[in-house]
């Protein structure tokens, strides 16, 4: 694909923002726990071997959600222990051993279908209602893993359906359904459960190792805020085109809105194809040139359109759509109902991200 040219629009990530959030994150887990940095979906969207090359020397684990993701961060040569959340099937079995990739079994068929020596961890179904064997299954689950023994299990997991929500009787029900399964097996299992909400408000949750996502990326699991962490990621883009626009002439599809004054219609290369998500439309401020202007008209595919009282240079104006204090992408979540997690994994792969560490 090739890339929107770098200097129309860009995503920058702040490797030292993500190095902060991760310690923040530590501070609540202590210093035994293990770290997993999840990174799939190219690090919710600022890009997995950027994000693991920034953290190699903080975290233990990366967490994945396919073969396909698991396999870019080898060819980066990423060498810690990956696990790969996604189901294991025949089309893919022999890339776990080849890539050196630690599996999640969800069902007891996965323990015929896996080439000898792979390792895995066990996943149980606690409450989330999504993947995993059942807590009514431990025997048989038991029994299974002790006759696969061309395999090698290391851990058992869960995850969390509320964890986002402080004091969620559900995330309670959901640990002590873990612990009993978890006091089944052996001792030396890796265990682990926590996701962002579990870190930040499920000490109990913690266990061996805690999975971390969108707090890794700045922003809060649910909605109480984590003044601590800081959002990771900026977008900015240039400005292409500005010229009068007369009061009473219309802007965009739909002709939706149109100009309370005379003043300067300014066009800029992002739209829905980049994600920003059309139901936005007329609906957030950027930041052009240090000042803040409200977006109008409908969002295309390709650009936004600004409405001005003053004109803005071409290609020397700065729109900042997103940054990392308080214009951040939990914003357009909250305006549209949604979470930050959709905003960031919605930034197409079609713009450039950019590394920068500190004030460079
Ligand atoms: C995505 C995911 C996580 C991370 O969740 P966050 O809420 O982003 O911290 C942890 N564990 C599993 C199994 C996941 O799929």
């Amino acid at each position: 694909m090739v890339e929107k040219a770098y200097n129309s629009t860009r995503v920058v990530v702040h490797a030292d923002h993500i190095r902060n959030n991760i310690e923040v994150l530590a501070g609540k887990t202590g210093a035994g726990v293990l770290k997993m940095a999840v990174v799939k979906a190219d690090a919710y969207g600022h890009g997995a071997v950027n994000v693991s090359q920034i953290t190699e020397d903080l975290v233990d684990w990366y967490g994945v959600a396919s073969v396909e993701e698991a396999m870019e961060l080898r060819d980066a040569r990423i060498s810690k222990p990956i696990l790969v959340f996604g189901v294991p099937g025949v089309h893919n079995a022999s890339i776990y051993e080849r890539y050196n990739l630690t599996a999640v079994v969800s069902d007891l068929r996965q323990l015929g279908i896996l080439h000898p020596g792979t390792r895995y961890h066990l996943e149980f179904d606690t409450g989330m209602g999504r993947l995993g064997l059942l807590p009514e299954q431990v025997a048989e689950v038991r029994d299974a893993v002790s006759k696969a023994d061309h395999l090698q299990v290391e851990g058992i997991m869960s995850h969390f359906a509320t964890a986002d929500e402080p004091e969620s009787g559900k995330v309670l029900e959901q640990l002590e359904l873990f612990r009993s399964v978890r006091a089944q097996f052996p001792e030396h299992f890796l265990t682990h459960m926590a996701n962002s909400g579990g870190i930040c408000y499920y000490p109990a949750s913690h266990f061996d190792m805690v999975r971390h996502g969108i707090s890794m990326y700045g922003y809060s699991p649910g909605t109480t805020a984590e003044k601590e962490l800081k959002p990771a990621l900026s977008w900015e883009a240039t400005v292409v085109q500005c010229r009068a626009l007369k009061k009473g002439q219309s802007v965009s599809y739909g002709a939706r809105w149109a100009a309370p004054d005379d003043g300067f219609l300014i066009t800029v290369p992002v739209g829905y194809a980049d994600g920003i998500p059309r139901l936005l439309s007329g609906r957030f401020n950027v930041m052009l040139n240090a000042k803040p202007v409200q977006q109008t008209g409908t969002v295309t595919m390709d650009y936004i359109m600004l409405y001005s009282g003053v004109p803005a240079g071409i290609g020397n104006s700065t729109v900042l759509l997103l940054d990392t204090e308080s214009a951040h992408a939990g914003v357009w979540a909250k305006t549209l109902g949604t979470i930050p997690y959709e905003i960031v994994c919605g930034i197409s792969p079609r713009i450039k991200r950019i590394v920068v560490n500190g004030d460079s």
